[in-house]
């Protein structure tokens, strides 16, 4: 049975307010691969509450539900009633995480991504032998003169399981899927100098912008921090990236890892709560979409309750922040390129932010945004589902790269480094060599007239 504690008492009402109306199935992505209620939203509240009356027990078949999961948010933006099923699906995680005894080697492998995702350092030492292998195959490809087949081995290995079976992944599976996903780095993009602790803003200064780092981003996509800094610099913005800033707690959150979350939270605020600071930037969807609920998860610590209403109140993902500043300052030179915007789950649905990136992105000469089919739908990275559940983000990531290639872009434009990871895994396996950038990335080089 569910724990009836204080935390899982204030979810009630949000329990409570779902009417079984079903609007929101069709927008559900596990609901679409398999059709099943239970592996519905409206499903999962209904179980989430049977579970709160002691109607069902916390068995196998009961988490399952609920680990297949996205935490996609599609929901919320389907549900005329309003639920919240955020705050519903953490909390939920949250107590199967502390009562539900899983497998030796489900318990190995999620804990070692905590142990080492959301750590700059251990991040990069884990990345290490991908650089190294990445090294060799850029001096072996210079002797024999031809690409060594890196990424079609990582892609060969993957195409083994394509099954509407949703039973919990092998260990082998997944660490498969975590090769297939590496991103491409190399050592001097692992140990790319960080984004400067003080970047002047070009011209007379509209704002100061606390600009988080991350813990994925500033390691595997350092160039979008770069960007950022840039694009934010050249538009009036004096950027502060504070040095002592770690991991947001975005991973953690949407797994229900709470106390850890709190913690990383915690440090977040103290890093960024230096004087003059009006807006903190962000540039992952998933850790925006945290940072701006610190509020509710600190909302029980005396202490930090009012320093995290006031952080969160200050979140803007950046390209709010471009929307926020007004007419355009930096001159946009013209890129003649045809782009896929890519809607991140935690931008579209959790912060409810689709027109800022694409206005963004339309204000650039030249650009030309293309539609694409089932672009509310998650792609299957969903924080670290790709890694748990890789079979059916496998089927996400190839039914989304499906709709972005009918469209054929010269660059998918992507605004949260999962999304961007997953995409291009499922485009090596189509055989597809894509552009992948980050929007800023794309108005950093208009700014700067050329890439
Ligand atoms: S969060 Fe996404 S996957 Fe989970 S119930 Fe809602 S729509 Fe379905
Ligand atoms: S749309 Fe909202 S109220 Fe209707 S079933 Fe889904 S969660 Fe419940």
């Amino acid at each position: 049975m569910i724990e009836r504690s204080a935390e899982s008492l204030a979810l009630q009402d949000q329990i409570d307010k779902c009417v079984h109306c079903g609007f929101c199935l069709p927008s559900c992505p596990t609901y679409m691969l398999w059709g099943e209620e239970m592996d519905s939203p409206r499903g999962r509240i209904y179980l989430m509450k049977a579970g709160r009356e002691g109607r069902a027990q916390m068995t196998d078949g009961f988490v399952r539900h609920f680990d297949a999961c996205l935490g996609c948010m599609a929901c919320v933006t389907a549900c005329p009633s309003g639920v919240q099923y955020g705050p519903l699906i953490e909390t939920t995680r949250g107590q199967i995480d502390r009562q539900h005894p899983r497998p030796f080697a489900d318990r190995l492998f999620r804990s070692a991504i905590f142990a080492v995702l959301p750590y700059p350092g251990r991040l990069r030492v884990a990345l290490a032998p991908l650089a190294m292998w990445s090294s060799v195959v850029s001096r072996w490809s210079l002797v024999v003169g031809r690409r060594a087949p890196d990424d079609q081995r990582r892609t060969t290995v993957d195409q083994r399981r394509t099954t509407n079976d949703h039973r919990p992944s092998t260990i082998f599976t997944r660490l498969r899927a975590a090769l297939a996903l590496a991103p491409r780095v190399t050592f001097s993009s692992l140990f790319a100098p960080a984004v400067p602790e003080r970047t002047p803003a070009i011209g007379e200064r509209r704002l100061t912008v606390g600009l988080l780092t991350g813990c994925a981003q500033r390691v595997m996509f350092p160039q979008v921090n770069a960007a950022t800094a840039r694009v934010l610099a050249a538009e009036g913005c004096d950027v502060v990236a504070p040095a002592a800033q770690g991991c947001c707690g975005a991973l953690a959150l949407h797994a229900g890892r709470l106390d850890e979350a709190r913690a990383f939270a915690r440090r977040a605020i103290a890093a960024f709560e230096q004087p003059g600071v009006d807006r903190i930037g962000v540039n992952a969807a998933g850790c925006g979409s945290s940072m701006k609920e610190y509020g509710e998860l600190l909302a029980d610590d005396p202490a930090w309750a009012d320093r995290a209403r006031a952080f969160a109140s200050k979140v803007r993902d950046a390209s709010e922040l471009v929307d926020e500043l007004g007419p355009p300052r930096a001159t946009r030179h013209p890129l003649k390129l045809r782009v896929a915007y890519q809607d991140a789950c935690h931008l579209a649905h959790a912060q409810g932010i689709r027109q800022a990136p694409r206005d963004l992105l339309a204000s650039i000469p030249g650009v030309e945004l293309l539609p694409i089919a089932e672009a509310d739908v998650c792609c299957g990275s969903a924080g670290i589902y790709n890694l748990v559940e890789p079979d059916t983000a496998r089927q996400l990531g190839d039914r989304k790269a499906g709709c972005i290639a009918a469209v054929n872009p010269d660059v998918i434009a992507s605004a949260n480094p999962g999304c961007t990871l997953q995409i291009a895994a499922a485009a090596r396996r189509r055989g597809e060599d894509v552009r992948i950038l980050h929007p800023m990335e794309i108005l950093d080089a208009s700014i700067k007239g050329g890439w």
